[in-house]
């Protein structure tokens, strides 16, 4: 099946596909209307968060499979429920598609996306679709709830606290750089196993279940996912609480069988989708949170500064090194 379908078609497609599991979750009406009509349930805030996957910057249809693309789309805005501490409750995607798409490609984006709002039980309520001039354009909006003045924020960072961060760093910036160096081939045959072999970087998981633990303890003095590496994710945190921080460079949890030169994926490298968390130092953290490893990688200082401790107790300062995406500046 080739585009172009007619945009009624589409979205009859979509909404077939995008239909609730019974009647569940926060969606009273959805797609079909021209609002969608959400429940707020008294004690909770409303989250909203937006992000773009464009082609050529955030994904290139020569590199990913379309429903690594759907996946990658809505992760960016579960990610950031989930820094804020949050329950994903509904999504609402904005498609810009060229003419000559082939649908199959749309069906593949579409799955991928909604198997992943499934799994975290999270409703596609509406969106649009228009004809792109280049390439494929996505927009998403996630929706959340989190219990009312209970959010986890990047203010609030204060001297003394312990820096952690989730899971491991660096390893889809470094799947990225094969792509980037050597193309598609350099991830192995041809086949499915090629893609879950790079999962970090193809089917990234937002850490749901980490944020809601870390609020729901109070733990937590200030919080961040980690969408454009390290370096600039912590400078974002110290930024918005008006502190500096030390991280210990061996303490960076790194992915195993990387070169030595995954220093720089880890910490400047993004779309990890881990969580960077701050604590008071006097409170303890597991080592394991919701399934998922926890690591102090360093503490909150007082001034503005950012420094990179190496094992010798040497200071460097470390920049905040924005995410290059794929452009190939
Ligand atoms: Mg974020």
């Amino acid at each position: 099946l080739t585009l172009p379908l007619t945009e009624k078609a589409i979205i009859g497609r979509i909404r077939r596909q995008a239909e609730a599991p019974s009647g569940r979750g926060v969606v009273r009406t959805g797609i079909g209307d021209d609002a969608a009509i959400l429940e707020c349930a008294a004690g909770f805030e409303v989250l909203l968060t937006t992000d773009f996957s464009l082609e050529g910057v955030h994904f290139r249809r020569e590199w990913h499979p379309p429903d690594s693309v759907g996946h990658r789309c809505l992760v960016r805005g579960l990610s950031d429920i989930a820094a804020m501490g949050g329950e994903p409750t509904a999504a609402f995607l904005s498609l810009a598609l060229p003419a000559d798409l082939p649908q199959r490609w749309v069906d593949r984006f579409m799955s991928g996306l909604l198997r992943l709002a499934r799994q975290f039980n999270v409703q596609l309520a509406g969106g649009d679709t228009a004809e792109s001039p280049a390439g494929v354009l996505a927009d998403i909006v996630v929706v959340g709830r989190v219990p009312a003045g209970r959010a986890l924020l990047r203010a609030g960072a204060r001297a003394g606290d312990s820096i952690y961060v989730t899971g491991e760093l660096g390893r889809s910036a470094w799947t990225l750089s094969l792509l980037r160096e050597r193309g598609p081939a350099a991830l192995g045959a041809k086949t499915k196993s090629r893609y879950t072999a790079h999962a970090p970087h193809f089917y990234p998981q937002p850490r749901i279940a980490v944020g809601r633990w870390l609020r729901e303890r109070g733990l937590a003095t200030a919080a961040i996912d980690v969408s454009d590496g390290l370096s600039t994710d912590l400078g974002h945190v110290c930024e918005e609480s008006g502190v500096g921080a030390l991280v210990y460079e061996a303490a960076i949890p790194r992915p195993s069988g990387l070169p030595t030169s995954s220093l720089h994926y880890a910490l400047h490298g993004g779309e990890d989708y881990e969580l960077l968390f701050t604590a008071p130092g006097s409170r303890p953290v597991p080592s394991m949170i919701a399934g998922v490893r926890v690591t102090r990688v360093g503490e909150i200082i007082r001034g503005r500064d950012m420094w990179l401790v190496d094992s010798h107790g040497q200071r460097k300062a470390l920049p905040a090194r924005g995410w290059e995406h794929f452009g190939g500046r």
